[in-house]
């Protein structure tokens, strides 16, 4: 629970209005109806019930931005309404969510939201006392705006970054070692939930280290950008390539089954045979295997393709390795 709130930020704000809202909301509805002030106590029900099936929908479903939008709405109208109906010592209510919509939809749905409650205010005569007031009102809510606006923006952009730079191999541009655990548990639990196979195939250059030594560091570095290319282009939209460390990539398969398996990894290593070269001869790679076993952990499933590329390696390489008995048993010859 606080890893995702740790980690989804649109969530956490949701819940953390939410949270505020339902303890905030809940002894006005109750002194409403003990007051027999039964519209209004329904009114404070209605925002309850709206806020707790978005909360409730964004922990179940984990997407937010159809919850993120219920909240927004309901936050801005009970301001608008709130500024309504006690003229000034309700306004203030608006100034909170006008920050607090940047951070719930998107920065132009936020904007159009704000402006909107901010002409609905301005246009209900019994809102403000003068017109001094109405436009002072104005000008102090549309620079709240304007300035959560850059605040929420700058956010984003860094929180982007600082995930890119987390998550993604500078070098190669694929997903790496951090992302690919995450993506394996996921797998795993899919596979448990839904029955989808999932094959993943471990894979490492052949001899790189004399490219390397040989040709420099540069040419190397241009094998690496040319394999995951490759790779890239010769595989589903659905499949992740990960970079494991240094000239070792994971490749995780979805749907994939053993009957499909060896026709797939036929299919790379000949692609890559062909068209994988350098200024010293064609690149070559060794592969290990296996399919997500029932209930398996993730850990096992890396350490069975491990060892499958480690046998492959210890055979001759350039070649595929199956971990699996009736997938190696379907495979050709490498
Ligand atoms: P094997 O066939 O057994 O896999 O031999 P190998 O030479 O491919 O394997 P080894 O582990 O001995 O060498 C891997 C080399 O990969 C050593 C390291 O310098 C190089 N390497 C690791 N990361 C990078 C990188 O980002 N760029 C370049 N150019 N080389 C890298
Ligand atoms: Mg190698
Ligand atoms: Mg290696």
């Amino acid at each position: 629970m606080f890893h995702r709130l740790r980690n989804d930020f649109r969530l956490s704000i949701i819940t953390m209005l939410g949270v505020c809202a339902i303890l905030g909301i809940t002894p006005f509805a109750i002194m409403r109806f003990v007051q027999g002030n039964t519209v209004a106590g329904l009114v404070d029900l209605g925002i309850l019930a709206g806020i707790v099936g978005s909360l409730a929908h964004a922990w179940v479903t984990g997407r937010t931005e159809r919850s993120g939008m219920v909240l927004a709405l309901i936050i801005c109208t009970g301001a608008v309404l709130a500024g309504a109906v006690m003229g000034e010592a309700g306004l203030f209510w608006l100034f909170p969510c006008l920050v607090t919509t940047f951070f719930l939809v998107s920065g132009r749905v936020a904007t159009a939201l704000n402006l909107i409650s901010i002409l609905v205010l301005m246009s209900i005569e019994t809102a403000f006392s003068s017109n001094v007031q109405m436009w002072t009102f104005a000008a102090t809510a549309a620079t709240v705006s304007a300035c959560a606006y850059v605040f929420a923006h700058r956010n984003q952009d860094q929180r982007e970054r600082l995930e890119h730079l987390a998550t993604i191999d500078p070098l190669t541009g694929v997903k790496n070692r951090r992302s690919m655990d995450e993506e394996l548990d996921r797998a795993a639990a899919n596979a448990e939930r839904t029955g989808l196979p999932y094959a993943l195939v471990m894979l490492d250059i052949d001899h790189f280290k004399q490219i390397n030594d040989v040709y420099g560091h540069g040419v190397g570095d241009e094998v690496l950008r040319d394999l995951v290319a490759l790779i890239e282009h010769n595989t589903r939209k659905s499949d992740q390539l990960f970079r494991y460390g240094g000239e070792e990539f994971v490749l995780l398969l979805p749907g994939v089954d053993g009957a499909s398996l060896q026709t797939v990894m036929n299919n790379l290593q000949q692609v890559l045979r062909k068209h994988l070269k350098y200024a010293g001869g064609p690149v070559t790679s060794s592969y290990g295997v296996a399919l997500l076993g029932h209930g398996e952990s993730v850990e096992s499933w890396l350490g069975r393709a491990d060892e499958a590329l480690y046998q492959a390696k210890e055979t001759g390489r350039d070649r595929i390795i199956f971990a699996d008995n009736n997938a190696q048993l379907a495979a050709e010859p490498a």
